[in-house]
């Protein structure tokens, strides 16, 4: 049954080489199935990377059997498409090109199978979390981004080593409620986007969630991490499933 694959927050780093195995396992698994059985698509909703410095990076050894892995799923057959996530958010065009795989904005509205679908990161939705609204802002500015990436490669990955470990000291004292999106957050991109399914990660908080709005009612799956454990949601004509994934 033609159907497409979805998994977001995998973090990749030469620190958790647990995960890479399970990436590298997955996507074994996936690339040589036969046409009828094989994925049309594989949609990685960001934080596919737990660091994306830019993409004059891709030589990195660990970068390039990342790259590796997705190309060989995309010359099987399936679509490769990236959404960019908090962490590597500076995903550019030569990377998706390195993986033969497409860029995505997000939110991006697709159609599923019959169904409209709006896929999203998900950060945004954590309106609760004004602090991180408003560094999120700041890394979206284009001209930020411009002369971040104008600095040298090094210069740039000790920067974001050091933001990560002052973020990772915050999370600590922030309440629980405010890193979840926020309802009201959900309520207005639904009503935005014509109250489409939606689906995404970034909360590692894995779950099926059915919303009302303005009487319309509205499934939003939420992917897992895969420092957790590795998963995936499978989509066809009949709905939305997790993927069994083999250990
Ligand atoms: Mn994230």
């Amino acid at each position: 049954m033609p159907h497409s694959l979805f998994i977001s927050d995998l973090h990749l780093s030469t620190d958790q080489p647990h995960g890479m195995a399970a990436f590298q396992q997955f996507i074994a698994t996936l690339a040589p199935q036969e046409p009828r059985q094989r994925a049309e698509a594989l949609y990685i909703l960001g934080d596919l990377f737990d660091c994306w410095a830019g993409d004059d990076d891709l030589d990195d050894p660990f970068h390039a059997q990342v790259i590796a892995s997705l190309r060989n799923l995309a010359q099987h057959g399936t679509k490769v498409y990236l959404l960019h996530g908090n962490r590597d958010l500076l995903m550019g065009k030569a990377l998706a090109d390195a993986c033969q795989a497409t860029l995505l904005s997000d939110p991006a509205l697709i159609d599923l199978y019959g169904t409209p679908t709006l896929l999203s990161h998900g950060d945004m939705l954590c309106t609760g979390d004004t602090e991180y609204q408003r560094y999120r802002a700041q890394v979206h500015d284009a001209d930020f981004q411009q002369q971040f990436l104008a600095k040298p490669l090094a210069e740039r990955k000790a920067y974001i080593a050091q933001l990560r470990s002052r973020s990772m000291a915050k999370k600590q004292s922030k309440d629980s409620a405010i890193m979840d999106v926020n309802d009201d957050a959900v309520a207005a991109l639904l009503r935005e986007h014509g109250y489409p399914r939606l689906i995404h990660g970034h909360t590692h908080r894995p779950a099926r969630h059915e919303h009302r709005v303005e009487g319309h009612s509205c499934e939003r799956w939420v992917l897992g991490d895969w420092n957790d454990k590795a998963n995936a949601l499978r989509c066809d004509s009949s709905g939305i499933t997790w993927e069994t994934i083999a250990d």
